[in-house]
């Protein structure tokens, strides 16, 4: 069989959806996020603003990175944007942005959206799942307890029903709609309590096809075996794996804590260990996808050739129900757009919600762009070339 070479430079194709206007605006919010003190600045006074409440914020950054990089503040908002994906064959992933919750009410709130957001998927065939986080869900400090084995107080037991029932709803929604739920991974500290909750959703609602989907760090060096041992589980349980996978979003703040508190880091010795387990996680969910169905979340190029490769060299359907790629809203439409062109399953993770909810996100994203070296963001990169190649 031939190999299967595709052209993730090719951003007449990567940028189809935008027109001159928006892609000159696009271009400027890039240029602008590669100065990174501008963004240091940026992200400091964003945090303080949003700690604090502060009004301008909101529309400092409504007027800037928040079109860029989120769907809208409601579902109906975001309905357009879903809209224009689905016209190049990309579908979407709602992830409702609430971060930094601390109280029983907002969780619950949490949990409506999400709910909110399956029904609403339910009406649109080009959304296949919903996003959710469990910090949104309930109290950090209780999730670091569970984790760390220590006795629960009465109203700390309290506390974990409610957020085993808000799970449970959630996910057995999820199963009567035919909507997936993908189950973010956090901080390792606070990790082991998310794995025993999805491991139990997954036991009851993927036995006939993929409802609730684990993720999986990569930058982790106990996650293969694990994602390994996740699979004779579910095998033996008789349920379908569903298995996001990631390298991880916390490795400064993971190592930072380990050198701190004295223990090994979790993390890998270096990013080449990092992308070699990734791959061999890739390669081991196609190995054995009549039984998981897996997720590929990354903007590496390479991991994203890797298994389309792997699919077509094992003769496999590329529309597959249990293959999936994945990218966030407004970062690496050159994978996105190239892989649905060929004919891929592929999916923009869009977050949503309140602008002040998303600030944390969005300062995430301005970070991942800023120029650390001196060189131009991937992403600038790609989105000059295709500035100079129309003329505009
Ligand atoms: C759709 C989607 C959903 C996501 N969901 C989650 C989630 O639930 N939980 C989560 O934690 N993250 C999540 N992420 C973020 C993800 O984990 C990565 O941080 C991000 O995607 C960058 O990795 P990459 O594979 O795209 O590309 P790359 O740019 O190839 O990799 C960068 C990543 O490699 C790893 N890395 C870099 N340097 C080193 C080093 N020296 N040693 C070891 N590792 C290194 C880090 O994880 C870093 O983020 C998600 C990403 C996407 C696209």
């Amino acid at each position: 069989m031939t190999d299967l070479q595709l052209d993730f430079q090719d951003t007449a194709i990567a940028f189809s959806s935008k027109s001159d206007k928006e892609l000159k605006k696009t271009a400027r919010l890039f240029s602008l996020m590669n100065k990174k003190w501008l963004v240091d600045m940026g992200s400091k006074v964003g945090l303080a603003a949003f700690k604090y409440k502060l009004p301008f914020a909101s529309t400092l950054v409504e007027a800037t990175i928040f079109d860029l990089f989120c769907g809208g503040k409601t579902l109906l908002d975001c309905q357009p944007n879903i809209d224009k994906l689905r016209d190049f064959q990309v579908n979407t992933i709602l992830d409702y942005g609430a971060e930094g919750k601390d109280t029983e009410e907002d969780f619950n709130l949490t949990m409506n959206e999400n709910m909110r957001g399956i029904d609403f998927a339910f009406h649109n065939p080009s959304i296949p799942a919903i996003s959710t986080k469990i910090t949104g869900l309930t109290h950090t400090p209780l999730l670091e307890k569970m984790h760390a084995g220590l006795t629960l107080t009465t109203e700390e037991e309290h506390q974990k029903q409610s957020l085993l029932k808000r799970v449970d709803v959630i996910c057995n929604k999820a199963a009567e709609r035919g909507v997936a739920v993908f189950i973010d991974a956090e901080e390792t500290w606070i990790q082991k309590p998310i794995d025993d909750i999805v491991n139990l959703m997954m036991s009851r609602y993927n036995k006939n096809r993929p409802i609730v989907y684990n993720t999986f760090q990569m930058y982790r060096t106990d996650r293969l075996s694990f994602l390994k041992e996740s699979y004779s589980h579910a095998k033996s349980g008789g349920y379908i794996l569903g298995a996001k996978i990631v390298r991880g979003a916390y490795m400064d703040k993971e190592r930072a804590r380990a050198a701190e508190m004295g223990y090994p880091s979790p993390i890998q010795p270096d990013k080449l260990s990092a992308d070699a387990d990734y791959n061999a996680a890739i390669r081991f969910c196609i190995d054995h996808h009549e039984h998981i169905a897996l997720c590929n979340a990354s903007h590496n190029a390479t991991s994203n050739q890797l298994m389309a490769s792997y699919i077509h060299e094992k003769g496999l359907s590329r529309d597959n129900p249990h293959f999936m790629f994945c990218q966030l809203y407004g970062m690496s439409d050159n994978l996105t757009f190239n892989l649905a062109k060929a004919g891929f399953k592929v999916a923009k993770y869009m977050p949503y919600g309140p602008v002040r909810d998303v600030i944390p996100y969005l300062i995430r994203r301005t970070q991942e762009n800023a120029a650390v070296t001196g060189d131009l963001s991937r992403e600038y990169q790609m989105i000059l070339k295709e500035v100079n190649r129309r003329g505009i």
